[in-house]
């Protein structure tokens, strides 16, 4: 070999070669002389900056008109949460001909280009947009000059947290321009810097026992050796040796990837809801401008809510958007009203996220989505499946497990089996995220990664920026188009869901079946965090059910009254955006907190009117009072059951009174006396301080810290309490997690246990007994918390009630309380959606031990054969189950991101409720509704008037829960039931509603085929699996 040759097979040093590339292509080093200092060519400043400012999120019309003062790049604007407006005069010089010109603007607050009265980019430095491209090749016909506006919000992508992200947002901060000008952008040397980022990526992943490694790294090192970067004719030359590479086909069992755009906006976080709606606008015009040059770019898109704000907020680009979601390639997906938390809303809710949602997407797009879309949030409902079947959704996409703290979920894609048997298709991108950003790392890893490797050969890719939006960037699009079908990475293609999960439901025969919850082994805080905004969410779902109830019953009854059916969906949506995954489990920043409580301050109000007009419509004969007062009182009860409980009412004389009254099933009767209990309460001091109340049924001993030291069943005097025990004990763990201040509790917090022995007020004997007893006493919590505590017993009541008050006032501190039972069992039954499932209270292993902390609906129990003790409550939702020990949680104090949270007065009711037999037979399921739906006592006259009931059921394991009109049909009454016992059971419905016509239809109200029910004597024949839920569409005889 002469030594002329040499220079064409050199000894190559692998890191010497990589890192001359990596310097050829730096931002940071020798952009002097590299290929990345040439990306932008000349520049020029606007010939005129100017601004105005307000602190309100205003439309594009109303800032335009606004007195406008000089502006400069460098200036600061602020503080948070404000707007700036600016408008931009631009002149393009006619030199630059035939050059593609961007407008660049950065700052680190979020921006919007808006031209002709338009929004047309969105920009955000930290989601990689800065330019807005003006022309791609200037023509002299184009306009030179042109003003444009730029809405500058004083936020960031996630808001304004002070140092660390989930701070508590730094109410004074500053935003500053830091450039605005035009630029000369050189498009090829963007598409080489693209060729030569896979190739290194390429080089340093795939690793140096990989032949393609090396193919690599030499063709990028040849390109460096081609390419003159102040001589763009030595560009094609370096491309096509690239091109080389990227032309090197797979075979054909290389794994398959589906990239789909997506964009994760949380509908409020660590920003208000307000400004959400323009982070969806920024955003999703920014996807409007890729799929103008990017006919391949598909984006898949959630949340019906984000739709409805856009298409009030921003028409133009909302019917751009219906324009490329009639091409395919704007995609709406998931079928909810919001992407949801996943373990609190109740059954009624997350029905109700699909019925708002799907029927949206229905009346928007002419169709409803296909798969149920909810990559983040902090665990999955075993009803989900079942809800999901029923809203014409039997695909699921999430991968929030990828999160577990403890154990690796065993799959990517499997089926997901609900509690009733329900299936779903379930995926979970192997990559573990839903924003990336098209690299090679994250291809590889998606490979790599997949759990089902040998049962599925294709998975989930989504790209672009989220949690505050963003989306996708030509950049990602670029990456990814190269990788296509290269030999050593995954074949790529841009695909949409519909396609990705027909083809794994071809693939699915190898599947597994994972049954039950899928439960997040993190963000257990989220049960507890916020405590007044999970008050308000079962709250207004007890509103809403209850307006529902009686406004239909009010259409059947009446034929006049008008069923609420827009106010009524107004509130609920109002409810369901509070579902929201940040939301509702409390980890959001005090502006959305003060709006979340706000809406439910709304939805009382509201629903609080709604529910009078339907009373009065309904009973309206039996209220009108003669003059002198109320002489009887009207009992209505929303349940599907009689019910006989103590009432408050107000007397002839007007004062409030205690009353034993018999309701019937979802009806109502006038009541004059009082019944008398078959045995009264009886409330006893004891020498030693302590006190006993008795009603019969149950009797209980209480110390002077109003602890249980002993509850009984009368009839079988046996005892509830552990031996040596006491219950009612109220305990504090430090909590101090490691960085998700409001979302985690952590494992040890656990060996922090203070029991609270602080006494203020011992007990005493506030009702002496006969209708009811109660007792009260308060002790300290904590460093400054006080908690006082009414217990009471009611006559013919099978539970005691605990009506607490807490002035909270912690910091890191976690409030439980404990009641250690006289019950041996392996596994506790907590409440879910329209049903309940068994958790172990042991900690054998890992994968039961990580659910130190989980959730639970109205109601927890523990049980052995033939006896059990149950925990009821009105609005909590964490809880454990360890051993024989019951808790629940009942207050946090985290400080990030709301530094306020939850340090306020709170009250809640919880129960305790020992039974015979099990909880099924025991009615504990009807008794944590019976506490969740107090009955209501309206003022009536003497009038005798027979009771009156719409629906009973013959069969106590299935609960009617819903009755509400049908959307869109007045005539129609929808009414929901479900197995409640996990049997499998027949039963009757009976309804003395004028029903002309019954047919079995899904969530969504569609009739069923062959779901027509004969309507006979004792009603219509049901037949359920366990846990099934069932809805009906009665037609009413008009
Ligand atoms: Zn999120």
């Amino acid at each position: 070999m002469r030594s002329s040759e040499v220079g064409a097979a050199m000894l190559k040093h692998r890191r010497t070669a990589l890192e001359r590339v990596e310097k050829f292509v730096s931002a940071t080093y020798f952009t002097d002389c590299n290929l990345r200092g040439r990306l932008y060519g000349d520049s020029c400043a606007p010939t005129s900056l100017s601004c105005f400012q307000t602190p309100l999120r205003i439309p594009y019309s109303e800032a335009v008109v606004q007195e406008f003062r000089p502006a400069r790049v460098g200036d600061t604007f602020g503080p948070t949460w404000e707007t700036c407006w600016f408008r931009v005069e631009l002149s393009i010089p006619p030199a630059w001909a035939g050059q593609e010109v961007h407008f660049v603007w950065e700052s680190d607050g979020e921006g919007m280009v808006w031209r002709d009265a338009q929004p047309v980019q969105g920009l955000t430095k930290e989601g990689e947009k800065t330019s807005y491209i003006l022309t791609s090749s200037l023509k002299e016909t184009e306009p030179h000059s042109l003003t444009l506006y730029v809405e500058l919000a004083c936020n960031g992508l996630f808001g304004a947290g002070k140092g660390s992200m989930i701070a508590p947002p730094d109410p004074d901060r500053k935003f500053t321009l830091s450039k605005a000008e035009l630029v000369i952008f050189n498009r090829d040397v963007y598409e080489l810097l693209v060729d030569l980022e896979i190739l290194l990526d390429m080089a340093q992943l795939l690793g140096e026992e990989n032949q393609r490694s090396f193919q690599a790294l030499y063709a990028a090192n040849q390109i460096v050796n081609v390419c003159d970067v102040k001589d763009p004719s030595t560009f094609p030359a370096a491309r096509e040796l690239a091109a080389a590479i990227f032309s090197q086909r797979n075979g054909e069992s290389q794994h398959t990837i589906h990239a789909m755009g997506h964009c994760h906006i949380d509908s409020a976080w660590l920003w208000p809801y307000e400004e959400t709606i323009r982070k969806c606008a920024r955003s999703w015009v920014t996807v409007i401008r890729l799929m103008e040059h990017n006919p391949e770019l598909t984006f898949a898109c959630s949340q019906a809510q984000q739709f409805e704000w856009v298409r009030s907020w921003y028409p133009g680009l909302y019917a751009q958007i219906q324009d490329y979601v009639a091409k395919g390639q704007f995609i709406p997906v998931g079928g909810t009203w919001v992407e949801m938390d996943g373990n609190l809303p109740s059954g009624e809710s997350m029905v109700r996220q699909f019925l708002q949602g799907q029927r949206f997407f229905q009346q928007q797009f002419g169709q409803i989505c296909s798969e149920f879309w909810l990559p983040d949030t902090f665990g999955y409902s075993a009803q989900l499946p079942q809800l999901m079947c029923g809203c014409g959704i039997k695909r699921f996409l999430t991968q929030k497990l990828s999160w577990n703290l403890v154990n690796t979920f065993p799959h990517h894609t499997f089926f997901w089996e609900g509690i009733d048997g329900s299936r779903v298709l379930t995926h979970f991108p192997p990559g573990d995220s839903y924003g990336m950003h098209g690299r090679v790392e994250e291809m590889l890893k998606t490979v790599k990664n997949n759990r089902d490797k040998g049962r599925v050969n294709h998975s989930a890719v989504l790209f672009g920026f989220g949690d505050g939006g963003g989306g996708p960037t030509q950049n990602m699009l670029d990456r990814m188009k190269r990788m296509s079908d290269t030999d050593g990475l995954p074949r790529i293609q841009f695909s949409t869901p519909d396609h990705f999960f027909s083809v794994l439901e071809k693939e699915s025969s190898q599947l597994c079946t994972w049954v039950g919850e899928l439960f997040l082994e993190l963000h257990n805080g989220t049960y507890t965090t916020q405590a007044q905004i999970k008050k308000g969410n079962r709250e207004c779902e007890r509103i809403l059910h209850d307006v529902e109830v009686l406004s239909t019953l009010a259409v059947a009854q009446s034929g006049t009254f008008q069923y609420p059916a827009s106010q009524l969906q107004q509130l609920w949506r109002l409810l369901l955006l509070n579902q929201f995954h940040d939301v509702l489990p409390g980890s959001c920043i005090q502006l959305v907190v003060r709006d979340a409580l706000k809406y439910y301050a709304e939805i009382r109000r509201a629903g609080t009117r709604l529910q009078e007009e339907a009373v009065q419509s309904l009973c309206g004969e039996l209220l009108q009072l003669k003059s002198g007062g109320a002489e009887s009182t009207l009992v209505l009860n929303t349940l599907p059951w009689e019910r006989t409980e103590v009432i408050s009412r107000t007397e002839p004389d007007g004062t409030e009174a205690l009353a034993l009254v018999t309701a019937p099933s979802m009806g109502y009767a006038v009541v004059r006396e009082s019944l008398l209990p078959p045995q009264p309460v009886t409330v006893i001091k004891q020498e030693d301080g302590s006190i006993t109340m008795k009603n019969g049924l149950i009797a209980v001993c209480l110390d002077a810290m109003g602890r249980l030291t002993s509850l009984r069943l009368v009839n079988s005097e046996r005892e509830s309490v552990a031996d040596g025990c006491r219950a009612n004990q109220f305990a504090l763990f430090d909590d101090v997690p490691l960085y998700w201040d409001a979302w985690d509790v952590m494992d040890y917090h656990l060996e922090t246990r203070k029991p609270v022995t602080t006494l203020l007020k011992p007990l005493e004997i506030t009702l002496a007994g006969g209708l009811r007893g109660s007792t009260s006493f308060s002790l300290r919590v904590g460093e400054s918390s006080t908690l006082t505590q009414e217990i009471i017993l009611d006559a013919m009541c099978p539970y005691i009630c605990f009506k607490t008050q807490v002035d909270w006032k912690e910091s890191h501190k976690f409030l439980k309380v404990e009641f250690p039972v006289q019950v041996r069992s392996t596994n506790a039954t907590y409440e879910i959606q329209f049903g309940h499932l068994q958790r172990p209270t042991h900690w054998n292993t890992s994968w039961d031990w990580a659910r130190f902390e989980v959730w639970a609906h109205k109601w927890m129990d523990l049980s052995e054969h033939g006896f059990g003790v149950a925990v009821l409550n009105d609005c909590k939702y964490g809880a454990s189950a360890h051993r024989n020990i019951l808790s629940l949680s009942l207050l946090r104090a985290p400080k990030s991101p709301d530094a306020s949270a939850d340090i306020a007065h709170h009250q809640f009711t919880y129960a305790v409720m020992p039974h015979q037999g099990s909880f099924q037979d025991a009615g504990v399921i009807q008794c944590a509704y019976n506490l969740n739906f107090p009955l209501h006592a309206v003022p009536a006259s003497s009038a005798p008037s027979p009771a009156w009931s719409a629906f009973s059921l013959s069969s106590p394991a299935v609960v009617l829960e819903t009755v509400k009109q049908a959307e869109d049909r007045p005539e129609a009454v929808v009414v929901r039931l479900y197995e409640a016992h996990g049997s499998t059971v027949v039963t009757w419905l009976q309804t003395s509603l004028p029903v002309k016509e019954a047919v079995l239809c899904d969530l969504l109200e569609r009739p069923t085929a062959k779901g027509h029910l004969p309507l006979e004597q004792q009603g219509m024949k049901l037949s359920f699996t366990p846990f099934q839920v069932l809805s009906i569409l009665l037609v009413l005889r008009q």
